[in-house]
């Protein structure tokens, strides 16, 4: 789950990391009444939205030259100004993708002079099992861009959690970012705030770029982008209360309704699958028969009639679907119910596209039976590769 920037700050702070004074707002006047609270004379204007790139990013319903997602104002008129032109309008960033994100709230920062740009993230490292920083002194542009040209400028470490931060873990931040004396003793002291805060919070991604050193000789986050881990989200009842669910798919949000695992995806075939192995299997087949899917659906292994209903529901719902591949394999699960669950949604929903089903398992002659008998246009198949190249052709011709 990810959350704003100011909000990701405001956790920050509660750890004792500076941070710009700021208030969000949701409407023009908000934002002016923010900026006057700030002493000036420097002002940012901050979207608010799930997505990086923000100031470089170009707003739909604004001329071309028209200033990005983040921008300076050198008075209250100037946030004044800025907030209606940003409010309500949509931003196309590199992390939104061409259809971009509308800007429903701003965050109004008191601005800071800045000295130098750096680059800190901190991320769960799978390969070690630990908590990882990235630090650079590249930053403020695209780290993906450094990671690509120059690689070397990109310094990594973890941290083992039977110690927890240790002095040296702040030193090497410190080193890495070409820190002495007062500033590398701040960014030892941030490096243990920011772990903490990573460590208590579950964490999944904590993203600083910039870190700045400010004109008076400050060490300060200036950006914030954070995620936490959904599976630890039930210990964290204050972190569930920063969700913004206008900014989740929300075919993701009805799916997480009815404890389906849903992910929506670019292509054309929408999957309804149990298991997360098999799940993906189907993903693979179908792309090895040159289409793409449109999610990773995985209904679980003990789902009812009606999980499956819904599931079915989100996947007919999404405008890109231009053909739905149906493969369960019945353990726990068995195919009576699924087929129950499918001509119940088709009835309720209608079949606007064509659909392939494959069963296999517990009951699959009875699950067979009920889709056959249904008088519904379902074209059966036998087995997963005939299933995919169904479906594929189905969709193609
Ligand atoms: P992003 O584009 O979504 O990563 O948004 P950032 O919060 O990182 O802001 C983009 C850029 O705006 C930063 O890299 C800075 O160069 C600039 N910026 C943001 N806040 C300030 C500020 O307080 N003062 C100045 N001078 N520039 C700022
Ligand atoms: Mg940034």
């Amino acid at each position: 789950m990810n959350i704003h920037e100011y909000q990701g700050k405001a956790i920050l702070k509660a750890y004792g990391a500076n941070v710009s004074a700021g208030f969000p707002a949701l409407t023009v006047a908000e934002a002016v009444e923010g900026a006057k609270k700030l002493p000036g004379p420097l002002y940012v204007v901050k979207s608010q939205i799930h997505a990086g790139g923000r100031g470089k990013g170009k707003f739909k319903e604004l001329p071309a030259d028209a200033k990005g997602g983040v921008r300076l104002a050198f008075s209250i008129d100037e946030v004044e100004k800025h907030a209606k032109e940003m409010l309500g309008n949509t931003l196309v960033t590199i992390q939104t993708g061409p259809a971009g994100k509308q800007v429903n709230r701003l965050y109004i920062e008191d601005g800071s002079d800045i000295e130098k740009e750096f680059y800190l993230s901190m991320l769960v490292d799978r390969e070690t099992g630990r908590t990882a920083f990235v630090v650079s002194t590249e930053g403020g542009m695209d780290i993906e861009a450094v990671a690509h040209d120059t690689p070397e400028k990109i310094i990594t470490f973890s941290v083992d959690p039977a110690t927890g931060i240790m002095p040296h873990h702040g030193r090497a931040v410190a080193k890495a970012l070409g820190l002495t004396g007062a500033l590398a003793k701040q960014a030892e002291v941030l490096s243990a705030q920011l772990y903490k805060a990573f460590v208590e919070k579950d964490m999944a991604m904590l993203e600083i770029n910039p870190l700045i050193i400010t004109k008076d000789g400050n060490l300060k986050c200036l950006d914030a982008k954070v995620g936490f881990d959904s599976n630890a989200l039930y210990r964290h009842p204050d972190v569930v209360e920063l969700r913004d669910l206008t900014e989740e798919d929300h075919k993701e949000i009805e799916a997480s309704k009815y404890d389906l695992s849903y992910i929506a995806l670019d292509g054309t075939i929408g999957c309804m699958v149990n298991g997360a192995g098999l799940a993906m299997a189907t993903m693979d087949i179908i792309k090895l028969y040159g289409a793409e899917p449109a999610n990773f659906l995985d209904v679980g292994g003990g789902a009812t009639k009606e999980k499956v209903t819904a599931a079915f529901k989100i996947i007919t719902a999404d405008p890109a679907v231009k053909g739905i591949l149906v493969n369960i394999f019945g353990g726990i699960m068995k195919c009576d119910v699924i087929a129950e669950g499918v001509i119940a949604a088709v009835k309720e929903v209608g079949l606007q596209v064509p659909l392939v089903v494959r069963l296999e398992g517990t009951n699959v002659e009875l699950g067979k039976k009920i889709i056959s008998t249904s008088g519904l246009n379902v074209i059966p198949a036998d087995d997963l590769d005939d299933a995919a190249q169904k479906i594929v052709k189905a969709v193609n011709s």
